[in-house]
C-alpha cells in the first residue's frame, strides 16, 4: 500500500497520481510497493491459447458437420 508521511494515510494504489505523487498533497508518497500493473506486464495465460484452439477446432468442426447436415437434406 503507497503511504503519504504527510496526510499520514494509506492511499490505494490506483488513486496515487501517475507521477508518484498523493492526490491529496501532492508530496511524493512511500511507493515501495506500489504495484499497479502496466497493461503490457499483463500476459495473457498460456491455457488461455489452448482453449482459443480448442473452441476454434470445436466450432469449425461443427461447422463442417452443419454444411454435410444441410447438403444431405437437398
Ligand atoms: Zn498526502
Amino acid at each position: 500500500m503507497p503511504w503519504c508521511d504527510t496526510c499520514d494515510v494509506y492511499l490505494a494504489p490506483n488513486t496515487v497520481d501517475v507521477d508518484g505523487t498523493c492526490p491529496t498533497c501532492h508530496d511524493e508518497v512511500d511507493a515501495a510497493d506500489l504495484q499497479v500493473p502496466a497493461p503490457e506486464e499483463a500476459d495473457v495465460p498460456w491455457h488461455f491459447w489452448v482453449v482459443l484452439v480448442a473452441l476454434i477446432g470445436y466450432l469449425g468442426w461443427r461447422a463442417v458437420a452443419g454444411v454435410v447436415w444441410l447438403v444431405e437434406r437437398l
